[in-house]
């Protein structure tokens, strides 16, 4: 029987992270939980603020037929007002109106849905290596080519000269992702202001238009930097945004697109957004989280707990002598490998019962990603397997 060869291939092929997730939940089978070390997931280790039970709540008390019956495709409007004034409080007067946001399933739905609203077949869409591996599946399946730039490979920061080179007059969107997984960084303002100059320039002289996908998932989980605000720096963005981190809601799934008023292709955008949620059959983002948003979205998310294990993560490994980038956001430690292999790093590491994710799931070598949304317990009961790693190197 012919079926879809692409997505049987996606499907075949797995999440190497999930498949290292999958094996540390049966290794602590076999062995008890306290003895592995999962660093693999990116599934929040604090739990929801205690305003979304009470809300959960509060929402029960409606009718049924009111609670869980469709909404509107882009989003209850009252919902939507509410985000929408949110920004505004945060980013500025005129940053968002209702009409300008698009609930949906989390990041994942906002960024497919931004993909197809934006690329025709045999268009190219540049992410910033290391990256989420899913990009490359929504960009594929979007018909376009994932184009690949390296990062600078000392600071992290988008290397913008890189990002000159590799634009094409097929290029129609960028995706950048900041607070950063798997790295950890925010991209400063002046990295931000050079991409957004190259970005004009390269349009002006090729006569095309270039998208700004801002993969916001993290936006709220930051240590002490500003997370700059991108439709200020440039014109042409999208924001894709998602509760799923910073209110601990992963598997609950919702989020938003935001056109920003500022984009020049509005108009043309609010609806291209809501054609692809429509032919990607969203139908809705689901309607009980609408309105716990509506509710939740000035609760500041608790970062205290992330902050406490990165100091011990980053105080262990450092005394160890690892090298790792400072992670300034989301909660990925990008620490290097003791070998130029990672992936020989990692069956080394993974003897010792330490599951970090090897680099080359995010486009890269020679580095390992060690999620740090755990508990704090495993990240000081791992330190004598780290030691042991780093001994058997001497
Ligand atoms: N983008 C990045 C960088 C992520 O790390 C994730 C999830 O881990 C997503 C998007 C998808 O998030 P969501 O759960 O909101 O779909």
């Amino acid at each position: 029987m012919t079926i879809n060869e692409k997505n049987y291939a996606y499907g075949a092929s797995k999440s190497s992270i999930r498949e290292i997730a999958a094996y540390g939940a049966a290794r602590k089978a076999q062995i008890g939980a306290e003895n592995v070390f999962d660093f693999s997931l990116g599934n929040p280790s604090i739990p929801s603020p205690d305003a979304v039970r009470e809300s959960i709540e509060r929402s029960l008390q409606l009718p049924p037929t009111q609670l869980h019956s469709y909404t509107p495709a882009a989003g209850l409007t009252f919902v939507r007002e509410k985000l929408a004034a949110s920004l505004c409080r945060r980013y500025g007067e005129n940053t968002a109106a209702a009409d300008d946001l698009y609930l949906t399933c989390g990041a994942a739905a906002s960024l497919s849905i931004s993909f197809h609203a934006v690329v025709n077949p045999g268009d190219e869409v540049i992410v910033i290596a290391p990256y989420f591996p899913e990009y490359r599946v929504w960009i594929e399946t979007a018909g376009a080519t994932c184009i690949e730039v390296m990062a600078d490979s000392e600071t992290f920061q988008i290397d913008t000269e890189a990002v000159r080179v590799a634009v094409t007059p097929r290029t129609k969107a960028v995706v950048i992702n900041s607070p950063n997984n798997p790295v950890g960084s925010v991209y400063s303002a002046q990295n931000l202001a050079a991409l957004a100059d190259v970005l004009h320039e390269r349009e002006d002289a090729l006569g095309t238009a270039i998208y700004l996908v801002a993969d916001e998932p993290y936006r709220e989980i930051s240590y002490g930097v500003e997370v700059p605000w991108v439709p200020a720096i440039y014109d042409r963005t999208l924001v894709c945004y998602s509760y799923s981190k910073s209110l601990s809601l992963p598997g609950e799934r919702i989020g938003w697109v935001l056109v920003p008023p500022t984009n020049p292709d509005h108009d043309r955008l609010v609806y291209a957004i809501a054609g692809a949620g429509r032919s990607l059959g969203f139908v809705c983002a689901p309607a009980l989280f609408q309105r716990v948003v509506a509710d939740c979205c000035d609760v500041p998310s608790d970062v205290e707990a992330y902050t406490r294990n990165r100091e011990a993560l980053t105080r262990g490994l450092s005394e160890l002598g690892y090298h790792y980038i400072e992670p300034q956001g989301a909660f990925y430690l990008w620490v290097k490998a003791l070998e130029p292999d990672a992936n020989a790093f990692f069956e080394r590491a993974k003897a010792l019962e330490l599951l970090p994710v090897p680099s080359d799931s995010f486009g890269c070598t020679g580095w390992v990603r060690i999620g740090y949304c755990v508990s704090y317990e495993t990240i000081v009961n791992s330190m004598p397997a780290w030691k042991k790693l780093a001994e058997s190197y001497k």
